[in-house]
This record gives C-alpha cells, sequence and structure tokens, in this order.
C-alpha cells in the first residue's frame, strides 16, 4: 500500500487517539484539582490544630505571668487568647465538618479544653490577691494534667493529619505525574499530526505537479508527433525525389536517343512515332519538374527562430525519453554550460533533434545492464555552441556507419530510417553541422553545433570534455 493511501488513515487514527487522550486529560486534570483541594484542606486542618496548640500554651503562659507579677496586661492577654481558642475551635469544626470522626475528635478535645480554660479562669479571677487559693487551683492541674491530655490529643490529631497529607501529596504527584506524561504524549500526537498533514499537503502538490508535467508532456510529444510526420514525409518525399530523378534523366535521355535514331531512318510511321516520342519526352520532363517543385516545397519548410534555453530544451527531450523508456530507466548526466545556454533556433525542431538523438541511444543501450548517458555543452567559436550527447551501448553498425544521416538507414526492424536525416537537416538548416564519433569507453558520440543567441568571447574552458574522452564512463 503507498504512502499516500496510507497517510489519510494514519492522520484520522492520530486525530482519534488525541481526541481519547485529551479526555482522558480533561478527567486527570479534574483528580488533579480533587487532589490540590484536598491537600489544601489538611493543610487548613494542620494549621488550625497547630493554632489551637499554641492559644493553649499562651493562654496557660499569660494565666502563670498575671498570678505571678499582677499585670493586668497579662490578665487582658489571656482573655484575649481564650476567646481565640473558642474562634478557632469554631472553624476547626467547620473544617472537619464533613467526617464525623473527626468532628467527634473536636468535640472531646474542645470539652477538655473547655475544662482547663475554666480552670485558668478561676485562677486568673482569683488574681494574686488570693495568691494561695490561685495556687490551689495550679496544684489541682498537677494533679489532674488537663494540658497535657489537651497535648496529646492534639498530637493524635496532628499525626492523623499529616499522615492524610502525606497520601494526598504523593496522590496529587502521582496524578500531577500523570498529567504530564498525558500532556506529553498529546504534544507528540500533535506532532505526529502536524507532520502527517504536513507531508500529506505535500503529497498532493506533488501529484498535482506530476500531473501538470503529464499533461505538459502529452502536449509537447503530440506537438512533436505532428512534426515528426511532417519531418518524416518532408525527409521520405525530398529522399524519394532524389531516387526518382536518375531514371527520369535516363528516360529522357532514352528518348533523345530513340528520337535521333528515328529521324535519321526511313520508317513509314516515323512522323506519327516522332511525335509520340516527343510527347513522352514532354511528359517526362513534366514529371521532372513535379518532382523539382516537390523537392523545393518540402527543402523551404519555413523555420521560427527565437532565442532559447538549451537546458530546457534537453529536460524536455530527457522527460519526453524517459516516458518512452520507462521500464528501462538511464542514468543520465548533464553537463550544459549555462554561459552559453541561450541558442537562436526553432524550439520544436531542436526538440526533434534531441528527442532523436536521446532516443536512439536509449534504445541502443536498451537490452544492456548499464544505461548511461551524458548530455553536455560548450563554446565552440564566438557564435556557436557544440552539443554532445553520448551513450555507452553497442555503437554504430558497420553497416551503416558511413549512411548514418542518409535517409532510410536503418538496423532496427520497425525503424524508418530517417530521424538522423532530418536532424541533419534541422541542424545544417540552422547553419550547424553533426557527426558522429566512437565513444572511446565503447557506444556513440553524436556532436553537433548551434548558433548562439548572443555572440561571446571565445574561451578555451578547460571544464570541456575532451574529444578523446569516455563520455559515460
Ligand atoms: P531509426 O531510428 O528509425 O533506425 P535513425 O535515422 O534515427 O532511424 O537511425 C538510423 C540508424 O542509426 C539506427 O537504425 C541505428 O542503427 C543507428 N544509430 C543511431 N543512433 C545510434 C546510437 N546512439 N547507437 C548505435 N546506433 C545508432
Amino acid at each position: 500500500m503507498s504512502v499516500g493511501v496510507l497517510a489519510p488513515g494514519l492522520l484520522v487514527a492520530t486525530l482519534l487517539l488525541f481526541i481519547v487522550i485529551a479526555s482522558v486529560l480533561v478527567s486527570n486534570l479534574v483528580r488533579l484539582r480533587e487532589s490540590f483541594s484536598w491537600v489544601q484542606h489538611t493543610n487548613d486542618v494542620i494549621s488550625a490544630v497547630a493554632g489551637i496548640q499554641q492559644a493553649v500554651l499562651e493562654a496557660e503562659s499569660n494565666e502563670r505571668a498575671f498570678l505571678l507579677t499582677g499585670i493586668d496586661a497579662y490578665a487582658a492577654d489571656f482573655g484575649r487568647t481564650r476567646d481565640q481558642l473558642v474562634s478557632r475551635f469554631e472553624s476547626l469544626r467547620a473544617l472537619v465538618s464533613d467526617n464525623g470522626d473527626q468532628v467527634a475528635s473536636v468535640d472531646a478535645l474542645r470539652a477538655v479544653a473547655v475544662m482547663r480554660i475554666t480552670q485558668m479562669q478561676a485562677a486568673v479571677d482569683l488574681g494574686p490577691a488570693k495568691l494561695p487559693q490561685a495556687l490551689d487551683i495550679l496544684e489541682q492541674t498537677r494533679i489532674e494534667p488537663l494540658t497535657e491530655r489537651i497535648e496529646t490529643m492534639l498530637s493524635t490529631m496532628m499525626r492523623g493529619e499529616q499522615a492524610r497529607l502525606m497520601q494526598r501529596q504523593s496522590q496529587l504527584d502521582s496524578e500531577t505525574f500523570n498529567a504530564a506524561l498525558i500532556t506529553a504524549c498529546l504534544l507528540i500526537l500533535a506532532v505526529a499530526g502536524a507532520a502527517i498533514t504536513a507531508f500529506l499537503l505535500e503529497h498532493q502538490r506533488a501529484l498535482s505537479r506530476e500531473r501538470e508535467s503529464d499533461l505538459r508532456l502529452q502536449r509537447l510529444q503530440a506537438e512533436l508527433l505532428r512534426v515528426a510526420r511532417l519531418g518524416t514525409m518532408g525527409g521520405m518525399t525530398s529522399a524519394l525525389a532524389h531516387e526518382l530523378n536518375q531514371p527520369l534523366a535516363a528516360v529522357t535521355n532514352y528518348l533523345r536517343g530513340s528520337r535521333r535514331m528515328l529521324d535519321q531512318s526511313s520508317h513509314p510511321e516515323a512522323a506519327k512515332i516522332g511525335s509520340a516520342l516527343d510527347k513522352a519526352a514532354q511528359q517526362a520532363l513534366r514529371a521532372g519538374a513535379v518532382i523539382q517543385r516537390l523537392r523545393d516545397f518540402v527543402g523551404r519548410g519555413e523555420t521560427e527562430r527565437t532565442p532559447e534555453s538549451l537546458r530546457a530544451i534537453v529536460d524536455d527531450a530527457l522527460a519526453l525519453a524517459s516516458v518512452i523508456s520507462r521500464d528501462r530507466p538511464v542514468e543520465v548526466t548533464r553537463n550544459l554550460d549555462p554561459t552559453v545556454d541561450l541558442v537562436m533556433v526553432d524550439k520544436v525542431q531542436l526538440q526533434q533533434v534531441f528527442l532523436n538523438l536521446i532516443r536512439n541511444a536509449f534504445e541502443a543501450m536498451r537490452d544492456q545492464s548499464e544505461r548511461k548517458l551524458f548530455v553536455g555543452s560548450g563554446p565552440l567559436e564566438a557564435d556557436m555552441v557544440e552539443v554532445v550527447i553520448a551513450d555507452c551501448g553497442p555503437g554504430l553498425d558497420a553497416s551503416i556507419a558511413e549512411r548514418i544521416f542518409q535517409p532510410f538507414s536503418t538496423t532496427k526492424a520497425e525503424g524508418m530510417g530517417v530521424g538522423l536525416s532530418i536532424s541533419q537537416t534541422i541542424v545544417q538548416a540552422h547553419g550547424g553541422s553533426i557527426r558522429t564519433e566512437p565513444n572511446p569507453g565503447g557506444g556513440t558520440i553524436f556532436r553537433f553545433t548551434l548558433p548562439l543567441a548572443e555572440a561571446m568571447q571565445y574561451r578555451h574552458g578547460p571544464h570541456w570534455p575532451a574529444r578523446t574522452e569516455a563520455l559515460t564512463g
């Protein structure tokens, strides 16, 4: 299954997973909030218990200080601490109101604390003036140690709350860790989702680009086919005319000779035969003229020359040729000199030349395991560029190597043998020339020249491949 088909499914799965994990995160956050408020609540209870502990101790020390010094400020402080103790018990009770056991403990604690406060209040009321009676009360607290009982009860409560706090704290920690983990998962999923989306968009773009270039290739192919057909017809007509001219000239010569022989004879029908021979000669001449006109017409072929990019023409031809030989891909190396890129040519005709040469090279290498093509260009003279197309095929067949540019020379069963002759006609019509040479590493090199759109300073480019260099190795 291709990635393009797999990716949308993967994206949907990622989104679904994202939604599921996001809802898990939401419920985890709700629990986290609850745990947090429980921890907060336990902390509140602990500080309320500590506050009560503090207030009991303060009340006791104020009571004693007043009895020992008689300073009223201590009595006033005692009264304030006592009132505070009452309100602290109220708030502690309110805090634990949802837990029956805790309410019971607070009530028990409050009862003992009230007893102790009442004792202290009685001693404070007696004051230093009645110190002996007050000391009796203090003595009584030694026998019945209410403060210690309060302390023990408070410590028990404190320990219970602290254990609860630890438990809630560890729950909070594990929920926080879970939330972090889930958030990380969500982030990873979001990144994965974004990556898949980006991939899909790019894939879509690549598909439409491919479709566009396929369309362009199809159009180009159709146009080239049309031109090729015209060119083939032209080439065939021209070759036929050339072939027919000689027999026609021979016919005319024979007719003329026959006429001369007739003139010297005394044949009774000489006049009649002579006129028939004249007419036949006239018709042969007419046929010759018709053929000449046909050659002129085909040979004239109007061209439209504009400055064109050699690289673009090569790219188009390579794209077309690779479509034709898709099943046998060829490794192509391009070395096109950008300083001699603009040529003054008829673009479609030049595409035809490149396509002919490249297709021939591809076909020559078809049955080989190694298929390499080199396409290069370099400056030749001030106003010309030389193009090289080299393959590593079997090389030219010796039987036709000499007449390769002549029409109807082919070694292929299905071949017409006009591609190279048309290519030569086109190159020559542009003021250039074309030739072949063996590729030193094996294969064939085609070299042809074209006019530059703008003349340039001639350079001996060291980068330009030497003539003896193997161009495809
Ligand atoms: P066709 O391809 O129809 O045969 P062409 O005029 O294009 O006509 O080619 C003529 C002949 O030249 C081919 O049949 C082939 O034998 C030979 N030829 C052309 N290019 C190459 C090449 N690159 N390698 C080997 N032989 C080639």
